[in-house]
């Protein structure tokens, strides 16, 4: 059986910055990693547990109830993750995603999406505030989340046919309470909702054209995501990747597509028109295109480690530096430290890490660091 990995923890950096900024506001803007990398995405895993057990993501085998997950008194409360974003966004952070594990199992969790909602960026903007969500809490929760102030909402489901996805979720649970999930959000005004669909050669890839012909001309964006070696226990296997080149191939001989520019600079997925005008698609090729060279994304896990890559073998504790006194200024100089000396390229290089060095250096788990 493979051993649950716990991360190695590093003391943030401590001392003095060569130039130490006296204001919050005078932070603002420097932060650039080694590779020239902006800090401008963060996202947050507000709790290490879930109820499904996606074979890509929480294996039943590994994830059972000896699994030591985190404790109450270790996750960061609503207070310290509100502070600590706000640091982050005094950096140039512009977009929250609040994920895990399965956020919506976290009690009371409109709590912290209202108090987020609440924030805004130096130029006086809100932030952009989303959620990814396995859909099965959701139409209990679609209305409140809502009303607390999330603005747009990622769903994942990977197959319309039950049998598929309940042996992906492995937990049993049927495809029609995720799809009442999305209706219930779409009822209560969420718009553009993504549903994501992790491909898995010869288990789901049947299931690419049904998905596409559902959620065609109803105002979602389905996103296509190559199957990853995050964490160390998933069993991941390069021959069970399909390239997202074959996936636009199969949709596109359907129905045709055509390629649109990027929302932004750093976007993850490719965009994808159906010429038809059903709508958009997108792909994540994380193991045959990598997007490294654009990442600006940081991960806070559950329990306040700062993780500077998805396949990261190394964190850096967030947490004992807000629960120790130390000043907003204090905590940003330490953010902005830390992203400074980053150079995290996982998939760039993914062909240099042979199974001896995983074995050596075991990544950290997608459900603990927030996928
Ligand atoms: N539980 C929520 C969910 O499933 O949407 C949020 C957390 S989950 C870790 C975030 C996203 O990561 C999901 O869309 C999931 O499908 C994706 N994911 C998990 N393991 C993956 C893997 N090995 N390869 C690609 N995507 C993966
Ligand atoms: Fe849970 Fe999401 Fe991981 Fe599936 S992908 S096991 S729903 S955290
Ligand atoms: Fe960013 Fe790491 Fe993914 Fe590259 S591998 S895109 S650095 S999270």
């Amino acid at each position: 059986m493979v051993k649950p990995v716990i991360p190695i923890r590093k003391e943030t950096p401590g001392g003095p910055l060569p130039l130490i900024p006296n204001t919050l506001s005078a932070v603002h803007g420097r932060t650039l990693d080694r590779r020239q990398r902006p800090l401008r995405d963060l996202r947050i895993s507000v709790t290490d547990r879930c109820n499904f057990r996606c074979t890509y993501c929480m294996p039943k085998e590994v994830f059972d109830q000896n699994y030591p997950y985190l404790a109450q008194s270790e996750l960061l409360s609503f207070e310290e993750i509100h502070r600590l974003t706000t640091i982050f966004v005094s950096l140039g952070v512009e977009k929250i995603r609040l994920t895990g594990g399965e956020p919506l199992l976290r009690k009371n969790l409109e709590t912290l999406i209202s108090m987020l909602a609440k924030i805004r960026t130096p130029q006086n903007q809100m932030l952009d505030l989303t959620l990814t969500t396995n859909g099965s809490l959701l139409s209990k929760k679609a209305a409140l989340l809502k009303e607390a102030g999330l603005q747009r909402l990622t769903v994942s489901l990977d197959a319309l046919d039950d049998v598929v996805f309940k042996a992906m979720n492995d937990v049993d649970y049927p495809v029609r309470d995720v799809l009442d999930g999305i209706e219930a959000a779409q009822k209560v005004g969420f718009q553009g909702i993504k549903v994501n669909m992790v491909v898995k050669k010869g288990v789901n890839d049947h299931e690419i054209l049904p998905m596409a012909k559902y959620f065609r001309n109803r105002g979602i964006t389905l996103r296509f995501i190559e199957f990853m070696d995050v964490g160390s226990s998933n069993g991941w296997n390069l021959d069970q990747v399909l390239p997202s080149a074959e996936v636009i191939a199969k949709i596109s001989e359907e129905f045709p597509l055509e390629q649109l520019d990027p929302n932004y600079s750093g976007e993850v997925a490719q965009r994808w028109r159906y010429q038809d005008g059903a709508g958009e698609i997108g792909v994540i090729s994380s193991v045959t295109q990598a997007f490294c060279h654009e990442c600006s994304r940081a991960r806070l896990s559950t329990d306040g480690q700062l993780f500077l890559c998805l396949f990261a073998t190394e964190g850096f504790d967030f947490k004992t530096l807000i629960r120790s006194g130390r000043s907003d200024l204090e905590i940003a100089n330490a953010v902005m430290q830390t992203w400074s000396n980053r150079e995290d390229r996982y998939s760039e290089i993914r062909h240099l890490h042979t199974k001896d060095l995983e074995r050596k250096q075991r990544k950290v788990e997608m459900s603990y660091i927030g996928g």
